[in-house]
């Protein structure tokens, strides 16, 4: 009973933010996810904003990302950039959905409450020091010192006992979930692999070639009109099975399962290769919200995996159906996306 109880109280401390508190994850029993429960987060500033106001709401309060204004956030944990003047900032998320070292031990508390605590890290990647300037905008070197800090924090992430897997992501624009808009990133180290890399863990397993991500991109080049952009390094293409419109699959040439162990040249290719395809993006819809979705093999895994970027550009809503049956309906064909966004780069 008294592990009822502290489910109760769980819900009930909204209204008390001065304790600190941890979040917690649930089980969801019908689907087998885990909910990760942080009241905390509902407290950041226009966490519930409606989603076509910009992004950051209130004149009042200065950009934390901002050069000068490091002080309102907690010390960096890292920065790249020559002395006395960072050019990419990683500092812990003031309002954080996983935090402590607390085991991941689950507790049952009846037949259908299922929980443990959300520990884990989550930090803030601010992508370049310029208030103003999205990924579709960095300089080659920016790009390539965002994606070696990926790197490292998933590599420092993997280090530490009890986690197992790293997130990576970008969210632009607030039709895509920013609270900010100072361009930035985010990074969760997890204590459970995610649903979407387990499933695609098993779509790596169920495949009957060597790596599916190879033959993919062997098979998308071979027919070539959904490559969207190609160098010697890497390739992004609008997957055959794109479930949204114009999304785009960002491929390293060299089979590796983790990000954190890929060649400083790949992730700088890949960094640079995602701001290219941003860019036509942006010439053809203008400034348009979107997510970046970087997957990686869990730290310590077996399994074939090989590390991608998905980049979802926002510009349709999961509408009942979507969210009913989990199966999209994509009204722009990946053949007509992947045409419509390399005649941008024939306009340039
Ligand atoms: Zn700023
Ligand atoms: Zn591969
Ligand atoms: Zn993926």
């Amino acid at each position: 009973m008294q592990n009822g109880d502290h489910a109760e109280r769980y819900v009930k401390r909204g209204a008390d933010h001065d304790t600190p508190c941890m979040s917690q994850l649930r089980l969801d029993p019908l689907t087998g996810r885990w909910v990760v429960m942080s009241d905390e987060r509902a407290s950041r500033p226009q966490a519930f904003q409606s989603r076509w106001m910009p992004v950051h709401g209130d004149p009042d309060r200065p950009c934390p990302f901002c050069p000068g204004n490091e002080e309102a956030t907690p010390p960096a944990l890292e920065t790249y950039g020559p002395t006395g003047q960072w050019l990419v900032r990683v500092v812990p998320n003031l309002f954080p959905a996983f935090q402590g070292k607390v085991p991941m031990v689950v507790s049952h508390l009846g037949p259908v409450f299922t929980q443990a605590p959300a520990s884990g890290i989550h930090e803030v990647l601010v992508i370049s020091p310029e208030h103003d300037l999205s990924w579709s905008e960095l300089s080659d070197p920016q790009a390539g010192l965002v994606m070696a800090a990926i790197r490292d924090r998933i590599e420092e992430h993997a280090a530490q006992p009890g986690l197992r897997y790293s997130q990576a992501i970008v969210n632009f624009g607030r039709e895509a979930g920013a609270s900010l808009d100072h361009p930035h990133g985010q990074l969760m180290g997890m204590p459970f692999v995610p649903r979407e890399i387990s499933d695609e863990l098993a779509g790596f397993a169920r495949f009957e070639g060597s790596c599916l991500i190879c033959t993919a991109a062997d098979a998308e080049e071979e027919v070539g009109h959904r490559v969207v952009y190609a160098d010697d390094r890497c390739l992004v293409l609008c997957p055959f099975w794109s479930g949204t419109p114009y999304e785009m699959l960002v491929v390293p040439r060299r089979h590796d399962p983790h990000l954190h162990h890929a060649e400083p040249a790949d992730l700088a290719a890949v960094g640079r290769a995602m701001r290219n395809a941003l860019a036509l993006l942006r010439r053809r819809f203008g400034d348009l919200s979107y997510n970046l979705v970087f997957h990686s093999a869990p730290y310590r895994t077996s399994s074939t995996f090989h590390w991608h970027v998905h980049m979802l550009p926002k510009l349709t809503t999961q509408a009942g159906f979507e969210l009913g049956t989990g199966v999209l309906i994509n009204v722009v064909p990946p053949e007509q996306a992947a045409d419509d966004l390399r005649a941008e780069v024939a306009i340039q």
